[in-house]
């Protein structure tokens, strides 16, 4: 049975350009979008059941491009604005892969409530899990299975399982240039590529990744010796992102999370390679990272998206609150569709998923965000 839901306005994002349209309606079959237009143009052509949402706005279903669902159940347990080492120092004295599946269906709930339709969730230990909560929950999904250590990859090794679900995939990603061998890096982007997957790493977070990378030392490197999971980035004294393009990690296909620590001549790297950057804005003040060159990135053409990362990095897991920071913290001026483009279209053009997501048309799937009523003064 098709239904109709009618909204005050709408912003489709339709080839990525905002006209606002007044008395909107969008006519679905519970799966699919099968038609957009104005209430007056649709209703004559319509006779089943209407949903009017008042006087909102909505938005194309929202992208999170960077969460880890399987820390749910960290919350308040790790310490802000101290620096990575120090989180991190927080972060693992608490059992982290202890799943509690309860605080990730809560969080999973609290995502879809917030218009968030699909995300990209990185697990290292419990993927599987946390892949079957967001299926049930109707959240479109990557559900990555993260490589970690300094294993040599075996001949013919899986990266994730093949298995099938109604509204998500699984894939492959790589933790880090530190913590994850080179070898098993490229084994994991190779996977991914072949498989069309888009391949997230976390790249240039923070100053001891600038350090390990360049030359193998510091606090946080003899943490990760000491547990077996440093891993020989050459000790060139390279950039993390010349590095990770030494590699061959860079193309079209990879989502370089984070970002922080980039200079100009990264972002050119970033730019000519065609890699898509995902911002976390609120982890890296959470953590006490500082924050990317958003500006820059942005002016540099770079397809770029948001992610809250996980709620051990942040007080919530809310797309509109991290548009929100973003657009109360930044110095350029960004029209209402490059916004939210930032969690809908570049995220599902990043993401290889803009037949299903990222504007409200025709064909694709049939979810949507409503603005809250505080950010329409900032959007509009
Ligand atoms: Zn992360």
């Amino acid at each position: 049975m098709n239904k109709c839901i009618r909204a005050a306005r709408a912003v489709t994002l339709t080839h990525g350009k905002n006209p606002v349209i007044e008395d909107f309606a969008l006519i679905h079959d519970g799966e699919r979008i099968l038609e957009t237009g104005t209430w007056s143009e649709l209703k004559d052509q319509f006779s089943g059941e209407v949903e009017d949402l008042g006087d909102v706005a909505i938005v194309p279903g929202l992208i999170n491009a960077h969460v880890h669902l399987e820390l749910s159940h960290l919350k308040g347990k790790t310490v802000q604005e101290q620096g990575f080492t120090n989180w991190i120092k927080s972060l693992l004295s608490n059992p982290l892969y202890d799943l509690d599946t309860e605080a990730v269906r809560d969080a999973v709930q609290q995502m879809r409530a917030d218009g968030t339709a699909f995300c990209v969730d990185i697990s290292t230990r419990n993927c599987a899990q946390v892949a079957a909560i967001m299926d049930e929950f109707g959240m479109g999904f990557y559900a990555c299975c993260e490589a970690i250590g300094v294993q040599q990859p075996k001949e013919g090794a899986k990266f994730f399982p093949q298995k099938k679900f109604n509204h998500g995939r699984s894939a492959g990603s790589g933790h880090s240039l530190y913590s994850t061998g080179a070898e098993l890096l490229q084994a994991v982007k190779a996977a991914n590529n072949k498989a069309g997957l888009p391949y997230p790493i976390h790249l240039a977070e923070n100053e001891e990744e600038d350090e390990i990378v360049a030359h193998g030392t510091g606090e946080f490197a003899g943490m990760l010796k000491g547990a077996g999971l440093l891993a020989d980035c050459g000790s060139k004294g390279l950039r993390p992102v010349e590095y990770a393009d030494s590699l061959g990690l860079l193309d079209d296909s990879t989502l370089a999370v984070h970002c922080v620590r980039v200079a100009e001549s990264d972002i050119n790297i970033l730019a000519e390679r065609k890699v898509n950057v995902c911002l976390c804005p609120r982890s890296n003040t959470y953590i006490g990272e500082g924050r990317a060159p958003w500006e820059k990135i942005l002016k540099s053409g770079i397809n770029t998206c948001l992610g809250t990362d996980s709620i051990a990095s942040n007080h919530d897991l809310s797309m509109w609150n991290e548009l929100e920071y973003l657009l109360k913290n930044i110095k350029i001026s960004l029209s209402t569709a490059e916004a939210l483009a930032l969690v809908t279209t570049n995220s599902a053009k990043a993401l290889k998923i803009d037949d299903l997501y990222g504007s409200l048309d025709k064909g694709k799937r049939a979810v949507y965000a409503t603005i809250p009523a505080h950010l329409e003064d900032l959007l509009f």
